[in-house]
């Protein structure tokens, strides 16, 4: 009786009832990727070879990709927006990049010192505007860590400053603050490993001053001119223009990690579209299209330290790695930075932001419909979404439930759209995604408001039941 008079009084869990009706029509429609997710989690943790590329009930196993779409092994395609996290500003499979990579066909993966090798250099010097000197390397990761002891030992000095939100890849030292506060992310990160990494908030010219002024053991500052994973509230011009002349005052590196916004924001990168050099700048993603390369591109006189053939009076720093010049990750980057610069020069970037610009409208529109509390945050052909009653703001953002977001993202899954993964809250459209993708997308997201209670179970998560 009880159980019952609970229920009249509450009524139906409709976040619940949603996410059991998207889970099996998703179900229904994936059979090949839950046997392969069952032979995965056997192999591998999670089934998968990342934490966020997993997701309930299971992931979705691709079998290939082809432009803006890809393809699972059930042979369904969807219109792919998550891009593999970025990397595929030109799409799957582009034949700038794929022709480029048969061309050097027989050269062999391997060999010491290639061509290739300074042909790429040399295209990054001409379109990074920081660019003096490259050095290549496998990852964001890995460009990130190299730029750090290039600071360092260029300065003498240990600390470095981060912002709050920003995501610089996996070395421990910045696996903090990716929320508001200095919290660790993840277990397994000791607290001697992030005891030199100063935290700030982004956009706080007070803080920074403060900061900047109050210590004389700064080794540099980097920041993601975008800020991902703290939910893409950009960086303030402003801001930026105060960081340089402030770290150039104080002889503190700057260092923009441009692994998202390189090529993205335009062929020169975050420092481009916003008038703002660093010293050194970090690059992976977009740069190579998909294959696996970093690159720390920067000042000739920073990176001395990286030099064998310095004065003696440079302090040099031990940087190396098996595949830093391998030959297909440079003839891909070679091939789309030829690409990039293309469709820089035939006004192609700024068409895209106009039609990325027409999807947020469209995206709007179709949840105004339905009565429930929308939010886009864009940049150039990045977004990310809210679903929300509140405009969110980066403070707020740690609070924000993302629950019904998640199963949006599910649920798109079944109308062909990955627009993002359950894990994620990353949109990345390539040049690839033409207009008829964007009203397809639409058209799928209007579907998905429809066919399942999405503006029940979001009244019921306002009134807070
Ligand atoms: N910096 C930024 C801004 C990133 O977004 C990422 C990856 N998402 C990294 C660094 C690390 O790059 P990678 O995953 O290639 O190691």
């Amino acid at each position: 009786v009880m159980v019952s008079e609970v229920r009249t009084r509450v009524g139906k869990d409709w976040v619940a009832e949603c996410r059991q009706q998207i889970a099996a029509d998703y179900r229904a429609r994936t059979p090949g990727s839950f046997e392969l997710f069952k032979r995965a989690s056997k192999v591998l943790p999670g089934g998968a070879s990342g934490n966020l590329r997993y997701f309930a009930p299971y992931p979705l196993y691709m079998k290939s990709g082809d432009g803006c779409h890809s393809i699972d092994v059930d042979g369904t395609s969807y219109i792919d927006c998550f891009s593999c996290n970025g990397p595929l500003l030109l799409g799957h499979r582009h034949p700038a990049v794929t022709g480029a990579m048969a061309e050097l066909a027989d050269v062999g993966s391997l060999v010491v010192n290639p061509e290739i090798m300074i042909r790429c250099a040399e295209a990054l010097q001409r379109v990074i505007p920081c660019a003096e000197r490259v050095r290549f390397l496998n990852s964001g990761t890995e460009a990130v860590m190299s730029a750090i002891r290039y600071a360092r030992a260029y300065t003498g000095k240990d600390k470095i400053v981060k912002f709050y939100g920003h995501y610089h890849g996996q070395d421990d030292q910045f696996l903090l603050g990716l929320g508001p506060s200095r919290e660790t992310l993840g277990a397994g990160v000791p607290k001697e490993a992030v005891a030199n990494t100063l935290t700030l908030r982004c956009n706080d010219s007070v803080g920074l001053e403060e900061l900047l002024s109050s210590r004389d053991d700064i080794a540099a500052v980097i920041i993601d001119p975008a800020m991902h994973s703290g939910g893409l509230w950009g960086v303030d011009r402003d801001f930026l223009i105060q960081l340089r002349t402030q770290t150039q005052a104080a002889g503190i590196v700057l260092i923009f990690d441009e692994v998202i916004t390189g090529f993205r924001m335009g062929v020169g990168g975050a420092q481009a579209y916003y008038g703002v050099t660093p010293d050194l700048t970090t690059l992976a993603k977009a740069m190579a299209a998909g294959e696996k390369l970093g690159a720390v591109v920067g000042s000739a006189e920073i990176m001395r330290v990286a030099d064998p053939l310095a004065d003696e009076c440079v302090p040099r720093v031990f940087q190396s790695g098996t595949g830093n010049d391998g030959t297909m990750p440079l003839a891909a980057a070679l091939g789309a930075i030829h690409e990039y610069e293309r469709l820089s020069r035939s006004g192609e970037y700024e068409a895209l932001w106009a039609r990325v610009e027409r999807l947020e409208q469209g995206l709007k529109e179709a949840f105004a419909g339905q009565g429930i509390g929308f939010h886009v945050n864009r940049l150039c052909s990045m977004m990310q979404m809210f679903i929300s009653d509140r405009s969110p703001s980066y403070e707020a953002y740690a609070d924000i439930n993302n629950e019904l977001l998640d199963l949006l993202y599910l649920a798109l899954l079944n109308e062909g759209v990955m627009l993002s993964l359950p894990t994620s809250n990353h949109i990345y459209f390539s040049f690839m995604h033409d207009q008829t993708a964007f009203d397809a997308t639409i058209s799928a997201v209007r579907t998905v408001l429809a066919k399942y209670p999405f503006a029940r179970a979001y009244q019921q998560q306002i009134e807070g039941n």
